[in-house]
């Protein structure tokens, strides 16, 4: 039958305890949300959804085309141009996703006979990228700089290092300077996905690379994603101009994708110019990501340091990780999942995510329900 061996993955899935499924949110929920990635508290602003609205009043609901034919409007340049100003790049270009984003910048500055060097901790949307590049990858322990050395030693031709700034699952930092030094002593290029790093890293949230000193860099690339600090949807890259009109030229994700919606441009731009205005919000994000971290492990809770706003907090078992969360949720605590096959290591966790706008008597009740649902 078609499809059958479906059925029996399925069912190795339930025997694993494994399943997962989707649970609609309702738009006036009770629950304290220590699960989203909307780090600032941005989703819900009223500038920023007014942004969103208004862009679709003006521009539509849809952007018509493609961003070669006519997929791109004003509005999508001038977030272009704050995007890359705000974040010390010559240019930018914004993409339907931070995953589409992703794969542009790698299968583009991965043409055949290249070398790409993958951090082990990558997010899926950068592997997939090096799985559709037609250079050949190679994985390099996670955040080791000789590591990415030594990958790239012997290889003649183009050479890019890949890897996230602020790693999605344990919320750890890569060592971007390190990193950037064993590329340059080979020639090799760096794409750094900043994804968790906008909004709450660098000065005002400018990213993680603005504050390793990598901004403007001839020789760095960094991709963004517009649906977590922004409280939008869709993503960017940023970099030297060259780079920038390269990838309109031959980036796939770009050419062949329906451009952005501009009541997502409207909403990313809407949130862009609200923490320029308020840099505070960044430094926020990650005070509250580490009282969260400082009163868990108080508790006896094993928990990673965090870097910037992801708390990552272990589980004994992949089902003990997930009747916690259930457990959290019934209790009020909207608190993410982790467990294979998302997490390569085998560890199951809770995944905690900090935001600004957390009060002090939300981050007690959060750490509270979690110490006492605690498998
Ligand atoms: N990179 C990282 C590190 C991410 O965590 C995510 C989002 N899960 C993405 C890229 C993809 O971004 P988007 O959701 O905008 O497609």
């Amino acid at each position: 039958m078609a499809f059958g061996w479906i059925d029996e993955q399925a069912e190795l899935r339930r025997r694993a305890g494994l399943v997962r499924a989707l649970r609609p949110r309702a738009a006036d929920t009770p629950l304290l949300d220590l699960a989203s990635n909307d780090y600032l508290g941005l989703a819900r602003h009223p500038e920023v959804t007014e942004g969103a609205a208004r862009a679709a009043r003006t521009w539509g609901g849809g952007s018509t085309g493609s961003r070669l034919v006519t997929g791109t409007t004003e509005l999508h340049a001038e977030l272009e141009r704050e995007l890359a100003g705000f974040c010390g790049f010559e240019a930018a270009l914004v993409f339907s996703s931070g995953y589409a984003a992703n794969l542009a910048a790698v299968t583009a500055l991965a043409p055949h006979g290249s070398r790409i060097v993958s951090d082990a901790g990558n997010h899926a949307s950068l592997i997939d990228g090096c799985r559709l590049a037609r250079g050949t990858t190679r994985v390099a322990a996670h955040s080791d700089p000789d590591a990415v050395r030594k990958a790239l030693d012997g290889h003649h031709g183009p050479a890019v290092a890949v890897s996230d700034t602020v790693f999605s699952v344990d919320g750890d930092a890569a060592p971007l300077t390190g990193f950037a030094a064993a590329c340059r002593e080979h020639g090799a290029g760096l794409v750094l996905d900043d994804a968790h790093g906008l909004g709450v890293l660098g000065d005002g949230g400018r990213g993680a690379p603005y504050a390793a000193g990598l901004a403007g860099a001839d020789d760095v690339v960094v991709t963004v994603t517009l649906s977590k600090s922004l409280g939008s949807q869709g993503g960017a890259v940023l970099g030297p101009a060259r780079v920038i009109e390269h990838l309109v030229n031959a980036a796939r994700t770009f050419i062949f994708d329906t451009g952005l919606a501009p009541a997502a441009v409207g909403a990313a731009l809407s949130a862009l110019r609200l923490l320029r205005r308020e840099p505070g919000r960044a430094a926020r994000a990650g005070e509250v990501a580490r009282e969260l971290h400082s009163r868990l492990t108080a508790t006896g809770l094993e928990a990673v340091r965090p870097d910037a706003a992801v708390v990552s907090v272990r589980a004994p078992s992949p089902e003990q990780a997930v009747r916690w969360a259930a457990d959290c949720r019934a209790a009020g605590l909207s608190v993410g999942c982790f467990r294979p096959p998302s997490v390569p290591d085998g560890v199951s966790r809770l995944r905690l995510t900090a935001r600004a706008d957390l009060s002090g008597a939300e981050i007690e009740r959060a750490v509270r329900v979690i110490g006492e649902t605690r498998p």
